[in-house]
């Protein structure tokens, strides 16, 4: 982990591991006062990137946490963040077959069902 004084009431954490082929990788700000936490789960390889982000910042504040139900593939988990806060994340097995696995929920332009379950504009995608 890094730590950056990004100047006045700014400071930003920056992470990264790999294991398997798939990366967890974050961004944290904290902005006065205000935690900012970014965090990005997947892989790439010759066709493209894959990766899901997850503010988790709005998970700690999330009770109840639509996205572990709504997704068919069970991707989501929780677990305790730094601060002791219960955050979702994408389970480990599930990070480097992404493409795959969200293939269904991303066809014909639909909103992915975990995006709609949030409601809190919390997830997003690279692809
Ligand atoms: S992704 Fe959305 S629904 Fe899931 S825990 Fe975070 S805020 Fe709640
Ligand atoms: S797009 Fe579908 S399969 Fe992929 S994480 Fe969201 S709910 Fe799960």
């Amino acid at each position: 982990m890094t730590i950056d004084n990004c100047g006045a009431n700014a400071l930003r954490l920056v992470f990264n591991s790999s294991r398997c082929g798939a990366a967890r990788t974050g961004l944290t700000y904290i902005f006065k006062g205000v935690i900012i936490i970014l965090a990005n789960y997947g892989y790439e390889d010759g066709s493209g990137h894959y990766y899901i982000r997850i503010d988790t910042g709005k998970c700690a504040e999330c009770a109840a946490k639509g996205c572990i139900e709504a997704c068919p593939e069970k991707l989501f988990v929780t677990e305790l963040d730094d601060f002791d806060d219960e955050v979702v994340v994408i389970r480990e097995d599930g990070r480097n077959t992404l493409q795959t696995s969200c293939a269904l929920c991303k066809s014909e332009g639909k909103t992915e069902l975990c995006v709609a379950s949030c409601g809190k504009d919390t997830i997003g995608f690279s692809w």
